[in-house]
């Protein structure tokens, strides 16, 4: 790594604080027009900023005590959004990018399927071109915010003659067309539910919502996958975010907790992994910064962060003995910050072990390493190169 950390004094630094004090309780709208709800896009959407200017302004939305954009509308702002950058069209920029950064328009991703969570490419659900409409049939499990959506970004399979990763489109749905059902699943936090199944049924979307080209779905899907798991090679509880090991510690200082030997030892370890993920945001940064892509190696963040979170939750929660089963006991102090989703160490614990699942399983991850970065061979598929239509033709007759 050859890079300093931008200091206090960095006179960028100085701009977006002041810009803060002027605007204490800012509303997303005045965030997005500022330039700072995706700050490396280009104008006139952000702010072209590079991964140093990025990094003081998640610094400075964090001293100003204001939730950023991208942990309120993730799927439009993080992980989505630059797909309409890149290959969606001047009007669909125009009419979808504006409320999206504003946070106006929630968007959610509709990939998982019953039939296909990990195995993407063996999703059923249709999109069949009738007119100037698709007709969209099947449904969707797992769809974090889909209750709250009022946009969706949708795969369906738009030519089943073609091999299960070739014929798969994506589109902008409007979540609240005709034939589009919502039902929320709720999970063991016992919090507002985190995500959904949804149910299409004739839905008709107007051909001009299709996003880059037909059969462009499976390219669509991994650049968006990548640049989410990068994005959660973080130390924080969850996803990357939440609070981290260096907060746990202080916690576990101020109760005294960490007077036990056997709590001390598997902080020290966890302090150190939690040190670890902090450097392999820098190592990211500092390749951005010296031109090097955004590579796989937010495959390796993620199957590391993952597990990180609910060792840190589970020692957060065990430490705090009985008390630690009643729900919010704060009986292990936090620093007043503001994290977004996952404000406390016992929401933490109870919705951790989905991020092991989520955006990818640990086994996933680790295949994609294996193959992608250790160049090892690759997990065989004798369904990749058929025509998707015969696969379940072809399993059924190997069964009777
Ligand atoms: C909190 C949360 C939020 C989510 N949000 C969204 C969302 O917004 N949108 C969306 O579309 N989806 C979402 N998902 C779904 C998520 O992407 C899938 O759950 C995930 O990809 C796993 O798919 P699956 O549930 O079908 O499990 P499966 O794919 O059936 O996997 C079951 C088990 O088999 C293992 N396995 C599967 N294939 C292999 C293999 N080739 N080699 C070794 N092991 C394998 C898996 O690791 C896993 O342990 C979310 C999930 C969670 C938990």
């Amino acid at each position: 790594m050859d890079f300093n950390l931008p200091s206090e004094n960095d006179p960028r630094r100085l701009e977006i604080r002041a810009w803060f004090a002027d605007n204490p309780n800012p509303t997303y709208s005045q965030i997005a027009e500022r330039g700072l709800a995706a700050p490396n896009w280009p104008a006139p959407w952000g702010l072209s900023a590079d991964p140093e200017l990025q990094y003081i302004i998640e610094e400075e939305f964090a001293k100003a005590g204001v939730i950023p954009p991208y942990n309120i509308n993730a799927i439009a702002v993080n992980q989505c959004g630059q797909s309409l950058l890149v290959h969606g069209t001047e009007a669909q920029r125009e009419q979808f990018l504006p409320p999206a950064l504003a946070c106006e328009h929630i968007w959610c991703m509709l990939f998982s399927e019953p039939s296909g969570g990990s195995d993407l490419g063996a999703i059923r659900t249709t999109a069949r071109r009738e007119g100037d409409h698709y007709i969209i049939n099947g449904q969707k499990i797992w769809t974090s915010a889909a209750d709250k959506a009022t946009i969706g970004v949708l795969v369906a399979r738009t030519d089943p003659s073609q091999p299960k990763h070739k014929g798969l489109s994506q589109f902008i749905l409007d979540m609240n067309t005709p034939g589009v059902t919502v039902r929320p699943i709720y999970d063991m936090s016992g919090e507002e539910n985190e995500y959904n199944e949804v149910f299409f049924d004739d839905v008709r979307i107007p051909a001009d919502r299709l996003l880059g080209k037909e059969g462009d779905g499976w390219r669509l899907v991994m650049e968006q996958l990548q640049t989410e798991r990068s994005a959660m090679t973080k130390p924080g509880a969850v996803w990357g975010f939440g609070p981290t090991a260096r907060e746990l510690v202080s916690g576990l200082i101020a109760t005294g907790k960490i007077k036990d030997p056997l709590v001390r030892d598997e902080a020290a370890q966890l302090y150190i992994e939690g040190e670890m993920l902090r450097l392999l945001v820098y190592r990211n940064m500092s390749n951005r910064l010296n031109g090097k892509p955004a590579g796989l190696e937010g495959n390796l963040g993620k199957m590391i962060a993952s597990p990180h979170g609910q060792k840190l939750s589970d020692l957060a929660k065990r430490s705090q003995g009985a008390a630690g089963m009643l729900v919010n006991p704060d009986v292990l102090p936090l620093p007043e910050k503001h994290y977004g989703l996952f404000n406390n160490w016992d929401y933490a614990f109870w919705f951790g072990p989905a991020s092991t699942l989520g955006v990818g399983t640990q086994e996933i991850l680790k295949n994609t390493v294996a193959e992608h970065l250790l160049r090892l061979p690759r997990d065989s598929d004798p369904t990749a190169k058929m025509p998707f239509e015969e696969i379940n033709k072809t399993k059924l007759k190997a069964a009777s």
